[in-house]
């Protein structure tokens, strides 16, 4: 048999849906169109019910492509529950990878792809001499910002919340100090010392591969590839490689089914969807708020609910675990009296079958990346609720840039978390589901969702991009 072997090339992400959820989609791609090999590591320790779940959505998985998982870790050693998440992330990770070495000697790989909480692996592959390549899961302008860090570290003195002006990355737009992500807001805690570790090593990548396309960030990807300052270190070349976000559901539940089934019943464009992430909470007193803000706007909804937490991210590490009746942490009669109009389940929904359903008008999300993604996809606007993470920044660029969303005022003058009332709660629903600026954004949702759609077909930018990191990784020696 004369048939040269396909080129192999292993994915390693970070434990949370997140980071799972566009490497593995990358993974299928290269399997699936272009007779690739795929060792897909899945670490599993700290792994969410979440997480499960979706990989049980791909039995039988393609041929060629390999789920291995990560023997559980020991972490006794470690008070996980008392770290910050990326802390967190990066211990498991760090812990969990120790097999790497032997694992990855024993395949002929032509790269490995991991994510930014994963640069541990870079070690391992310098020595076994294997391209690592960085798969960042968030925005052009996080990772810009990113890369500035190490320069802004030495630069400047005291707490970058504390600058008179806000933050700008030579070439990129302006970040309000109010935005800045939660890991760089306390530059003491473990959690910027980690973020730092992890974004010092990102110039040691092959490449550095992005989950946006050529019209959504223009500006950012601009100064990108072609800025010299990039920042006085090399900085690897950036493909812009996406859309790309979860395409199929899990098999849905009984659960599952009765939220499509409702939706199946609702007009065209009249439901809000309202889901804050895989792991994010509100405060019991918010909820409140948010509750009885859904209920005077008087339109129709599907809200997810979670056990509240003053924690924002509390559920990420349990996500979709959460079994209570949402009626307990509800005001008095909610469930009943919205009963018809609206639909409140606990904990997780298929939520890109509910953004891909022709009832779905708007999306209250917390703005991670992949919700965001996944609504423009489906050509949904958004209400921002940012709660953790660099979620803020994405909030004000998705409505003061990009045009497909209205933010939510979470965040005060200083920076700090505000609890928004239920008045202001309606306006902005009844200002999405109704308005002009509904219409405006909605609008814009759309042509983005074709803009997107025409960067992954073929001869678009974002094919274009995949083309060259794949013919790279197939003439790898
Ligand atoms: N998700 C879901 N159902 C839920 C909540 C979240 O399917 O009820 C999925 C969502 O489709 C997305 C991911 O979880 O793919 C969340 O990723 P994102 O980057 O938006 O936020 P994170 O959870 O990492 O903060």
């Amino acid at each position: 048999n004369n048939t040269p072997p396909k080129p192999h090339v292993a994915f390693l992400p970070s434990p949370g849906n997140g980071h799972i959820t566009p490497l593995f989609e990358l993974a299928l791609r290269l399997v699936t169109q272009h007779n690739f090999q795929v060792t897909f590591l899945v670490i599993t320790t700290g792994a969410t019910l979440a997480q499960h779940n979706y990989f049980n959505a791909f039995k039988p998985l393609p041929d060629n492509l390999h789920l291995l998982n990560l023997p559980p870790a020991d972490m006794s050693a470690f008070h996980l529950d008392h770290m910050t998440a990326v802390a967190r992330l990066s211990v498991v990770v760090r812990e969990s990878i120790r097999p790497l070495p032997t694992i990855l000697s024993e395949i002929n790989l032509k790269a490995l792809v991991v994510d930014i909480f994963c640069t541990d692996a870079f070690d391992t592959c310098k020595h076994l001499n294997i391209p690592v390549y960085s798969f960042f899961t968030a925005s052009a302008a996080l990772m810009a910002l990113s890369l500035y860090l190490p320069t802004m570290d030495n630069e400047i003195e005291g707490e970058f919340v504390d600058l008179p002006e806000p933050v700008t990355v030579p070439g990129c737009n302006p970040i309000r100090t109010q935005d800045l992500l939660d890991q760089i807001r306390n530059r003491n805690i473990d959690e910027y010392k980690w973020y730092l570790f992890h974004v010092n090593r990102l110039p040691m990548s092959a490449g550095i591969l992005l989950n946006i396309w050529d019209d959504l960030e223009p500006v950012t990807l601009k100064a990108l590839k072609h800025e010299k300052f990039f920042l006085n270190i090399p900085t690897p070349p950036v493909y812009p490689i996406g859309p790309l976000t979860k395409e199929i559901e899990p098999v849905l539940d009984d659960h599952d089914k009765e939220i499509m089934t409702w939706l199946d019943d609702q007009p065209k464009d009249s439901v809000l969807f309202v889901v804050l992430g895989s792991g994010g909470t509100v405060s019991s007193e918010q909820l409140t708020e948010l509750a009885w803000g859904l209920e005077l706007s008087q339109q129709r909804f599907v809200l997810v609910v979670r056990k509240p937490s003053d924690s924002p991210d509390a559920s990420f590490f349990n996500a979709g675990s959460d079994p209570d009746d949402p009626r307990v942490y509800l005001p008095d009669g909610f469930v009943e009296r919205t009963n018809g109009v609206g639909l409140t389940v606990c904990s997780w929904a298929p939520q890109v079958a509910v953004l891909n359903h022709q009832s779905t008008g708007a999306f209250m999300s917390h703005c991670g990346w992949n919700s965001t993604l996944e609504s423009i996809k489906h050509g949904v606007p958004m209400i921002g609720w940012p709660l953790y993470a660099e979620q803020r920044m994405n909030a004000s660029m998705l409505s003061e840039e990009v045009g497909v969303a209205v933010k939510v005022a979470v965040v005060g003058d200083g920076g700090e978390t505000v609890v928004v009332g239920r008045d202001e709660v309606a306006k902005v629903v009844r200002m999405v589901m109704e308005g002009e600026e509904g219409k405006r954004i909605r609008k814009r949702a759309r042509e983005l969702e074709v803009s997107g759609k025409e960067a992954l077909s073929c001869g678009g930018s974002s094919y274009e991009s995949l083309a060259r990191v794949i013919e790279l990784w197939k003439s790898e020696s």
